[in-house]
């Protein structure tokens, strides 16, 4: 996507202005979504969804396609084309696991409908994302979710061998990060939107306009960071373009 960079990091000098900056316009960022394919010995997991192919008539009721369009896109980077550029067929997924069911990670369910795949977010997310009256609230949209029937997980535990899952609330009330444990690389957490970038991770750690909870979000960072010393963890914000640009990606790289 792309968006006003104030949604995702509220930082003095950089999205807030000094009075000397006060007639520079705001920056327009480059708001990178991914998705990760992790291959385990019990099953394929998939990480997120990213965005829709019908992105603009899908956010419509939303007014969102004003403020984040989905609009910078080559044909190859759609989930369906990068799936297909690996060979993973979407029945060969065995779990889709949602950070969380906002429309820039809920947005591919579709595609795993009766494909035997398992949809999995944690319980305090999906009772939040059931719970509000109407076709949507924030960046929630029940279009994405609604027709799919999600297992729920709670609590930080491994779910599959190397991959736990961790409770990181406070962007929404029930957002997760990964923590997957490679063979060569060591550890790696990613954050999804725990996290936004490396300017919101800091230290210190620097909110953004779309968040749940203050004060738990600012404790899920500091869970992640904990997490992330001990393990010697490489950390993988959720929509940091400069960081994802220079990371391994699909279909020609991977982490092992
Ligand atoms: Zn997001």
């Amino acid at each position: 996507m792309s968006c006003d960079l104030t949604w995702l990091l509220l930082k003095p000098g950089r999205s807030i202005r000094p009075r000397a900056e006060r007639d520079r316009p705001v920056e327009w960022y480059p708001c990178t979504t991914h998705a990760v394919l992790v291959e385990t010995e019990a099953g394929r997991l998939l990480w997120d969804t990213s965005c829709p192919r019908d992105w603009e008539s899908r956010w419509e009721p939303t007014g969102l396609q004003e403020f984040f369009p989905y609009d910078q896109v080559a044909e190859g980077q759609y989930l369906d084309s990068r799936l297909q550029q690996l060979g993973v067929e979407p029945g060969s997924i065995d779990y889709v696991v949602l950070s969380h069911l906002h429309f820039d990670h809920a947005g591919n369910l579709a595609m795993f409908k009766g494909t035997g795949a398992r949809l999995v977010c944690s319980a305090k997310e999906k009772d939040w994302a059931f719970g509000y009256e109407g076709a949507f609230n924030g960046a929630h949209l029940k279009a994405d979710y609604e027709e799919h029937s999600f297992e729920t997980v709670d609590g930080d535990a491994e779910f599959l061998p190397g991959v736990t899952l961790i409770e990181a609330p406070g962007h929404t009330p029930g957002t997760m990060a990964m923590r997957v444990d490679l063979p060569e690389t060591g550890t790696m957490i990613f954050t999804s939107d725990a996290v936004y970038m490396g300017d919101s991770y800091g230290p210190p750690a620097t909110p953004a306009a779309i968040v749940n909870d203050l004060s738990a979000w600012y404790a899920s960072v500091e869970k992640i960071r904990d997490l992330a010393v001990s393990t010697e963890a490489t950390v993988v914000f959720g929509h940091d373009a400069a960081q994802l640009h220079a990371m391994r990606r699909a279909p020609e790289g991977c982490y092992a």
